[in-house]
């Protein structure tokens, strides 16, 4: 099982972070061993003093295929759940300074958790899905798809000509503007709609 993740998918976390806008899915990967299951913990690492929250919607890939053609690509996922790319930004500027790869920043032990799923079916139009993230109660990211640069079909049709998607894959889709510090303390909610999907400790 692997994780795809697409950086500056949307505009204003592009602004925020002075990147410049891609013209093309920006992907990096991150191993199995990034995934924190819905309600375990998350253990603030020696390494870094500046992880960054960024809430994402996940696609769970339902079977396999490579050259996905985006017409075809809501066949791959049944499930769209929310996970936290959890970056250590101190760690990935240091990277982007030397034009090093992200790895180290992005891909460490637990910086993936994850919420639960809900099926496609139960999101009408995937292309207005709200979401949002409360940290310790107060919403500090927001997000709805129609702000997307690149909707679900163009990453796997993107994603899909590189990797080979197997299920139980997960795509994460890119974090809306508002990302920010947590620290250990820190109580993270994640919502789609009204509806709670992800739970998170910081220790
Ligand atoms: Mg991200």
């Amino acid at each position: 099982m692997k994780i795809i993740a697409i950086g500056r998918n949307y505009a204003a976390h592009i602004a925020e972070l002075a990147n410049e806008r891609p013209d093309k899915p920006v992907v990096f990967l991150k191993p199995e061993t990034a995934v924190l299951k819905p309600g375990m913990p998350f253990y603030y690492p020696d390494f870094t003093q500046n992880i960054h929250h960024e809430l994402e919607l996940v696609l769970k890939i339902s079977k396999p295929g490579k050259y996905i053609e985006k017409k075809f690509a809501h066949r791959y996922f049944e499930e769209i759940g929310l996970g936290l790319d959890l970056t250590a930004r101190d760690l990935q500027d240091e990277c982007k300074k030397k034009g090093l790869p992200w790895e180290i920043a992005k891909a460490f032990n637990g910086s993936a958790p994850m919420g639960n799923f809900m099926p496609v079916k139960e999101l009408g139009d995937l292309n207005s899905i709200d979401f949002h993230l409360n940290v310790n109660g107060e919403t500090r990211q927001q997000g709805n798809t129609s702000h997307l640069l690149f909707d679900f079909g163009t990453i796997l049709e993107y994603v899909s000509q590189f990797f080979l998607l197997k299920k139980g894959d997960l795509i994460f889709t890119g974090t809306p503007a508002g990302v920010g510090p947590i620290q250990i303390g820190d109580h993270l909610e994640g919502f789609i709609g009204d509806k709670k999907m992800l739970d998170l400790e910081v220790k």
